[in-house]
């Protein structure tokens, strides 16, 4: 018997002050009722303490599961006259603090369990494995145990990365904090503004470096919050603010610029500031991206269909999936992937005239503007976009069978894009391929006013790469603005309205663009169901997993 008991009760949440009464066990259910057992309880207002019990009262509680069995404990705890007669309490609860809080429905090492699986999960994929594992919780209780988790205030960082992030695209922008020297998450901010920045650097001095992009609000935040520290305008912003007025000064020359030929698939250079322009991928095409969402509506009716033939119902499978109940009722019930509904066909302008067009396409006239000309003089009445959609339409055909032998003409080579230009000004010059340079070299042929772009630009990139020092900076700045085009002349006379902070890019190292990969993991944490991405709680889950 002595053993019996050591045993049942080193498998109750706490060993001291409770006695085991009874266990029944029910087929997935055990219940034990416990009584308290200490000779006297203390009052929870004034801390005295009273043996006068008023009534025995009885507490329901969920513990850890054993196996696939639940477990629910019948505590049985006094009521107690305080016997202290300044206090406020009459009567009052026995409590047992090492075992359950006050009120709780739970004992603290289930929700201890519980409380590791939400962050780790989220709500509502949290919700369904606690349910597996035997502790049904709902995902709300899931999202409010992380709410009420204190958060481990990260020290203090020495060097701060300032970024933004979109909690959601273009509508809300928050703000993240990194330490740049740990690489590691400090804390994460509902908002972009000078005050939310200002108020929280004031609560944490000692942050020497603050790297930032150029945006006004966070140099007036930090110059407010953490007068002390160097603003350090950030390597990463620099770099793709000159990318952008590079984009937008070859955007003037697209025209020369897509007479060059384009080298070879460029490549990302090994260096470590991590390049924001990247030369747009080839644009799928339309038959190829038809196929793919006709493969993605497969897949999902698929899904839906099997798990609803296994008895799912209908809102449960819209709120898992994240569906509108409309659409998961109508691939639920079809017998087969419903196809997108097709449109009536509309009347068409072009349709008397594809005959002709087909055959000026046989003879090798591709140029849509001369055809429309063409069919126009023969009474069309549509407009030139008409002819420049069956045009492209008939050029997807020919690229798509590239073996038509009667109208074989050579494909053209791609040319060079203002955004491929960017690129190769951007890549280290060390790093450029013979084909990258004799690019460059021919668009400079072609525009001598690019050499100056191309130049500074190259300078620009080295005062990052380099970090020669502030008289180096201060020359870039000055002969930008009196020798460039009228981009890179805003360029430095924006430069200019932040010159500390921008020279102090050029002396330190410190760059933002370790956020990139932090704001991923916040991304990935946002999209495990918290629903609209509640700030608070990603902002817990978060710094409770860094
Ligand atoms: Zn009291």
């Amino acid at each position: 018997m002595p053993s019996t008991r050591t045993l049942a009760t080193s498998l109750l949440p706490t060993d001291d002050g409770l006695r085991l009464d009874d266990v029944s066990i029910g087929p997935d259910q055990i219940v034990a009722t416990l009584e308290a057992t200490a000779p006297r309880s203390t009052c929870p207002v004034c801390g005295t303490w009273s043996e006068t019990v008023h009534s025995l009262y009885q507490r329901t509680m969920a513990d850890l599961p054993w196996g696939q069995q639940t477990v629910q404990l019948r505590l049985r705890v006094r009521k107690c006259f305080c016997r202290q007669p300044t206090c406020s309490r009459r009567i009052f609860t026995e409590r047992l603090p090492t075992m359950v809080a006050p009120y709780a429905r739970r004992t603290r090492r289930l929700t201890e369990v519980v409380r590791l699986l939400a962050f780790a999960l989220g709500g509502e994929p949290g919700a369904r494995i606690v349910e597996r594992l035997g502790m049904a919780t709902s995902p709300a209780t899931l999202l409010r145990l992380i709410r009420r988790t204190a958060v481990v205030e990260a020290p203090t960082p020495r060097a701060l990365g300032v970024d933004d992030w979109a909690q959601r695209k273009r509508h809300t922008y928050g703000t993240i904090l990194i330490d740049l020297e740990q690489h590691r998450l400090v804390d994460l901010l509902p908002d972009r503004t000078a005050d939310t920045l200002a108020s929280w650097l004031q609560d944490r001095p000692g942050i020497e470096v603050i790297s930032r992009d150029r945006s006004g609000a966070y140099a007036d935040g930090a110059a407010r919050g953490a007068p002390d520290a160097m603003q350090v305008a950030d390597r990463f912003h620099l770099t793709r603010n000159l990318g952008e007025t590079l984009d937008r000064c070859f955007n003037r020359y697209r025209g020369v610029i897509k007479e060059i030929e384009r080298p070879d698939a460029p490549r990302r250079p090994a260096d470590e500031t991590p390049i924001p322009i990247r030369p747009a991928p080839p644009r799928p095409s339309i038959e190829a991206e038809k196929a793919g969402k006709r493969a993605a509506r497969q897949s999902r009716y698929t899904l839906i269909r099997e798990r609803y033939l296994k008895g799912a119902s209908i809102a449960e499978l819209a709120r898992g999936l994240k569906l509108n109940w409309k659409t998961v009722r109508k691939y639920a019930q079809a017998d087969q992937c419903p196809e997108r509904p097709l449109r009536p066909p509309r009347p068409r302008l072009l349709t008397p005239y594809e005959p002709y067009l087909l055959q000026r396409w046989e003879e090798g006239c591709h140029n849509g503007v001369r055809l429309y000309r063409e069919i126009a003089a023969q009474g069309f009445s549509g407009s030139r976009i008409h002819v420049a959609r069956f045009v492209a339409q008939l050029r997807r055909d020919q690229l798509a069978q590239p073996t038509t032998p009667a109208s074989a003409t050579p494909v053209p080579s791609q040319g060079l894009t203002p955004r491929d230009a960017t690129w190769l000004v951007i890549r280290p010059v060390l790093e450029r391929t013979p084909a990258e340079q004799t690019a460059l070299d021919q668009l400079t042929q072609r525009a001598p006013e690019l050499e100056r772009v191309i130049v500074l630009g190259e300078r620009f990139l080295a005062l990052l790469r380099q970090r020669p020092g502030d008289l180096a900076c201060d020359q870039w700045v000055t002969d930008a603005a009196t020798r460039g085009v009228p981009e890179l002349r805003r360029f430095a006379v924006k430069l200019t309205q932040d010159l500390s902070a921008v020279r102090a890019a050029g002396r330190a190292a410190w760059s933002n663009g370790q956020t990139e990969g932090q704001v991923h993991k916040l991304k990935r944490l946002k999209r495990s169901r918290y629903g609209r991405a509640k700030f608070d709680l990603l902002r817990l889950r978060l710094l409770n997993a860094a």
